[in-house]
């Protein structure tokens, strides 16, 4: 199957030939035909699988082969996404696919100065990418309208409830024309999830697409059981003796993150830390330095790491196990991205042995187990769970660039998720 035959314009060929893509991917292939006839899709897929390109390619295909008539551009097109990150990636795809069109786009997300933002929109925007707390921020400013909207993209929507936007989609959706054309995507499909849908989307076609190379099989991975207070040496070992050079760590907590990204640079490793207490330029920066490679260790959450493109990743580490199994698959599927191998490790301690036992349950096999010599696990340690909520004074909470914080966190998707073990840790991570 060509990028062709899917019916995409010439401009947008053109695109897609500059970015070097040859085939679509299955999401691609799946959801572009639907949505180049106008209809709601609802697609099953996670980072890595090209859904990006799956809704952006026809979107921009309708927008510019439908053209408006207005004289001042309105806001045709609206994304959101739940991180400021993913927004501005999916914002960077638009520009790149749309270079070739008569398509002028922006992105809007909080943390950063709203006046260039302002400036941009007040040129005319077709295609606007926003986390939902600005957007809502300069609606209510009377800086910008939704009212023209024809097409809405809601991008990661499980995340979306986790980080409890739920209330601020449903403000989005009284803003925008009831007759539009939607698409969301999601990694997951709770209840809540299926309820949010069924509120969204008119008679959506279903599509679904498991990531290519991220199945658990092809992922190289090893449990090393270590005593907890010496995680932190073996981590600083395995980096340094095997040279890793691109590292992405998992840790449960933002003031974890920070710790181990002191101690990783105290002992000659450069190391920078992502999550959302720190400020969208510190991100911005920590991210191009992983990228380029000026930055070896990229410490993160869960939260901060979600639907961050960093292709061909050769290691993932989780310093701590996260409490809810499937974040154990969203932060393996970053390794052995686009056909290259990688290796996943965990460091155990009696205190995950729980989590580890979820998780093999999960994936349905067990993980390779290695003890390191000097880093052996303490056999008088309590192998009782860590419980949601220790530590809790660790960090301010997430969502400072959204009117959620301070709110609580725990939506309904959340409660239905994990019955038995809560995410009322969220706010640490
Ligand atoms: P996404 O799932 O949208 O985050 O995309 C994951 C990565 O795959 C990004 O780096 C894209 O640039 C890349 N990508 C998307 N579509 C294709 C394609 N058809 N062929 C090759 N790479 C692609």
């Amino acid at each position: 199957m060509s990028f062709k035959s899917l019916g995409l314009s010439e401009p947008i060929l053109k695109a897609i030939q500059k970015k070097g893509y040859e085939t679509p991917s299955p999401i691609q292939a799946k959801a572009i035909p639907p949505v180049l006839e106008g209809k709601d899709v609802l697609a099953s897929a996670q980072t890595g699988t090209g859904k990006t390109a799956g809704f952006t390619l026809p979107l921009l295909h309708n927008l510019s082969t439908s053209g408006s008539e207005q004289r001042h551009r309105p806001i045709r097109a609206l994304v959101l996404t739940p991180t400021r990150e993913l927004a501005a990636q999916v914002h960077a795809n638009v520009k790149e696919y749309s270079e070739f069109l008569n398509i002028r786009s922006t992105v809007i997300f909080g943390g950063v100065n709203q006046k260039p933002q302002v400036n941009k929109l007040s040129q005319g925007i077709d295609v606007l990418v926003a986390t939902p707390g600005r957007l809502l921020d300069l609606e209510s400013q009377g800086l910008l309208s939704l009212k023209h909207v024809e097409i809405f993209v809601l991008d990661e929507a499980d995340r979306m409830l986790d980080m409890g936007f739920l209330r601020d989609i449903e403000r989005v959706m009284k803003l925008i024309p009831k007759k539009r054309q939607n698409l969301m995507f999601s990694a997951t499909f709770s209840k809540d999830i299926k309820k949010l849908a069924y509120s969204i989307l008119n008679n959506p076609v279903q599509v679904e697409a498991t990531p290519e190379n991220t199945a658990v099989e092809v992922i190289e991975q090893k449990v090393y059981r270590v005593a907890k207070g010496k995680k932190t040496g073996l981590i600083i070992k395995l980096i340094s003796e095997g040279d890793w050079k691109q590292v992405l760590v998992f840790t449960r907590t933002k003031h974890g993150a920070n710790n181990l990204c002191k101690k990783m640079i105290s002992a000659g490793i450069t190391a920078a830390a992502i999550h959302g207490n720190k400020s969208q330029g510190a991100r911005t920066k920590a991210l191009a330095g992983f990228k380029n490679g000026s930055i070896r260790v990229l410490v993160a959450t869960d939260i901060a790491a979600r639907g961050l493109d960093i292709p061909l990743l050769p290691h993932v580490i989780n310093f701590e196990l996260p409490n809810i199994s499937e974040d154990y698959v969203h932060r393996i599927g970053r390794t052995g991205r686009a056909g290259a191998s990688g290796q996943a490790i965990s460091l155990v301690s009696a205190d995950e042995t729980t989590f580890l036992r979820d998780i093999q349950k999960l994936i349905g096999m067990k993980i390779e187990v290695e003890i390191v010599e000097g880093f052996e696990p303490d056999p008088n340690a309590s192998t009782e769970p860590i419980k949601p909520g220790q530590n809790r004074n660790q960090g301010r909470g997430r969502g400072s660039n959204s009117r959620n914080s301070g709110k609580p966190k725990s939506s309904s998707s959340d409660r239905n998720k994990s019955k038995s073990r809560s995410r009322s840790n969220d706010s640490r991570r």
